[in-house]
C-alpha cells in the first residue's frame, strides 16, 4: 500500500513518503481568510485535505501526521470588512473563525494540529522579510513598502509554468510606481491610514510601519510550524498562482532549500453548472443548504462524488443522492456483526483512495461491494473505510419536508406542460410555484421541488 498522488510542480503521479528521520509527514493546507462565511466551493477543498489528512493517519499512523492550517486574519479583505462593519479587526476575525470552526465540526473534518493566524506570527513574518532583504531578494520602496524581486530568483514560474510577458500581464497593479518591475509582489505594504484604519505594526529594519502581505504568512508559519522542508503542501488551483508561486520564491530564497517535496491542488467546484456567484442565485454556504434541509453529511458526502482534480458540478439533485447513499450505509452499518476477519473485503476502496485521492472510485467501489451481499461482514473494516471517507454515520438525517398537495399538483401540471411544449404555460406555472414559496428543478426524466430560501 503507497499513496499516489498527482504533484503539480512535476507534473506527475508520485508516492508520497515523509522525508525526515522522525518519519512524520509534514502537511500544509492553505486555510481561509475569515472575514464571512466559506461557501460551498471553499469547503470541496477543506474536505478533499480532510480526507488525504484522514488516508495519510491510516497510513503512517495517527502519530505520523502533523497537519498546519493557517488563518488569514489580515488582508486587503479582511480589513475593509472590519470598516465597512465599524468593529475592530480582531472581533470581525474571532467571529467568522468561529464560524469556519462550527461549519468544519458539522462536516466532520478533524482539526489540523496547529492552526496559526497571520497576526499572531508578525515576528516571524518580519524576520523571513528581513531576510530577503539581506540576501538580495527584497527591496524597499520610496513608499517604504518592500517588494519581492522577482528576477532574483531563477526558478520562479516553475509551478504554473507562467511565462515572463504573462506574469507582467497579471500584475498589472495601482500601486506598480513603487515597484522595480510590475512584476514583484508585496511582502510589507507600508500604512495607509485611509484604507488600514488602526491596523499596522512597527517596520522591519528597511520599511515603514505597515502589515505584512498575504504571501508572506503561509512561508512564515510553515518553517515555524514544520520546518524549511515539508512533505506536502495542497490548496485549491485557485492559489497556484501567484500564491504558491510567491510562497515557493519566499521560502527556498530565504531557506536555500526545497521548501514543499510535493504539492497538490484540488479542483473549482461548479455549481448547477456555472461558477457560482451571488447574482446568479447559486451561491451557496453551508448554513444555506442546511437552512434547505439538507444535513451537513449529506454536503461532504456530494463532495466527494467528483475526482478532486476534476472540476465537480455541484447539484442540488446530487444532495438528494447523498442523502439517500447515507441512508443505504446507515442500513448497512447496522446489519453488520462485530466480528473482525483477516480478509479486508474494502481493499479496493482503499485502493482507490491511495490512486491520487480517487473519491469517487472509492465510493463506487464500497457500493460494489455492500450490494454484491458476500463475504463475512466486518464492522471494524467497514468502521475504516467511513473514518477514512469522514463519514459520520450518527449525525442524523434531516426530517424530510413535506411538500403541500396544492404544491405537488402545481409542479404535476408544470411539467405536463413542459412536455407537451407549452412553454407559456410552463413559465407562468413557475412563477406560481415560486411564488408560493418553491422552485422546481428540471432533469431529463423528472423534476424535484425545492423550498424557497427565506
Ligand atoms: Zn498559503
Amino acid at each position: 500500500m503507497a499513496i499516489q498522488l498527482y504533484d503539480s510542480l512535476e507534473r506527475k503521479l508520485k508516492p508520497l513518503a515523509p522525508s525526515h528521520a522522525d518519519g512524520v509527514i509534514r502537511f500544509y493546507n492553505c486555510g481561509p481568510t475569515v472575514y464571512a462565511p466559506a461557501h460551498i466551493g471553499n469547503f470541496r477543498t477543506f474536505v478533499i485535505n480532510d480526507v488525504l489528512r484522514r488516508l495519510l493517519e491510516l497510513e503512517f499512523g495517527a502519530g505520523k501526521v502533523k497537519h498546519v492550517r493557517n488563518l488569514t486574519d489580515v488582508d486587503d479583505r479582511t480589513i475593509s470588512q472590519a470598516q465597512r462593519e465599524k468593529h475592530p479587526l480582531g472581533e470581525i476575525t474571532k467571529k467568522w473563525t468561529a464560524k469556519f470552526h462550527a461549519d468544519c465540526d458539522a462536516l466532520n473534518c478533524l482539526r489540523p494540529h496547529v492552526e496559526p493566524t497571520a497576526t499572531g506570527h508578525i515576528p516571524e513574518q518580519v524576520s523571513m522579510i528581513e531576510c530577503l532583504m539581506e540576501k538580495g531578494n527584497a527591496y524597499r520602496a520610496a513608499d517604504g513598502s518592500v517588494y519581492f524581486k522577482i528576477d532574483s530568483f531563477p526558478g520562479y514560474g516553475a509551478l504554473s509554468r507562467i511565462k515572463e510577458r504573462e506574469l507582467k500581464v497579471t500584475n498589472t497593479v495601482a500601486d506598480a510606481d513603487h515597484k522595480d518591475s510590475v512584476s514583484d509582489f508585496a511582502l510589507w505594504k507600508a500604512y495607509k491610514p485611509e484604507e488600514d484604519g488602526d491596523v499596522k505594526w512597527p517596520g522591519t529594519a528597511g520599511a515603514s510601519e505597515g502589515r505584512p502581505g498575504w504571501h508572506i504568512e503561509c512561508s512564515a508559519m510553515i518553517k515555524k510550524h514544520l520546518g524549511e522542508t515539508i512533505d506536502l503542501h495542497t490548496g485549491g488551483v485557485d492559489l497556484l498562482f501567484p500564491h504558491h508561486e510567491n510562497e515557493i520564491a519566499q521560502s527556498q530564497c530565504c531557506n536555500g532549500t526545497t521548501f514543499a517535496r510535493h504539492w497538490y491542488h484540488s479542483e473549482h467546484l461548479l455549481v448547477e453548472g456555472t461558477t457560482m456567484s451571488k447574482s446568479k442565485g447559486n451561491y451557496y454556504t453551508l448554513s444555506d443548504l442546511v437552512e434547505k434541509g439538507y444535513s451537513p453529511m449529506a454536503v461532504r458526502y456530494a463532495l466527494l462524488m467528483g475526482h478532486p482534480r476534476k472540476q465537480l458540478n455541484f447539484m442540488l439533485d446530487s444532495l438528494h443522492a447523498a442523502e439517500s447513499a447515507l441512508a443505504n450505509l446507515r442500513a448497512y452499518r447496522a446489519s453488520l456483526a462485530p466480528v473482525t476477519t483477516a480478509h479486508d473485503a474494502f481493499a479496493p476502496v482503499f485502493a482507490a483512495l491511495e490512486d491520487d485521492l480517487n473519491t469517487p472510485g472509492a465510493l463506487g467501489a464500497l457500493f460494489t461491494i455492500i450490494n454484491r451481499k458476500e463475504g463475512p461482514a466486518d464492522a471494524a473494516a467497514f468502521d475504516r473505510v467511513m473514518f477514512a471517507l469522514g463519514l459520520d454515520l450518527n449525525q442524523a438525517a434531516p426530517p424530510k419536508a413535506e411538500t403541500p398537495k396544492e404544491i405537488t399538483a402545481l409542479a404535476e401540471k408544470r411539467w405536463a406542460a413542459k412536455q407537451a411544449k407549452d412553454f407559456a404555460a410552463a413559465d407562468a406555472l413557475r412563477k406560481e410555484l415560486s411564488a408560493a414559496g418553491w422552485s422546481m428543478l428540471d432533469r431529463k426524466d423528472g423534476y424535484s421541488l425545492e423550498p424557497l430560501k427565506k
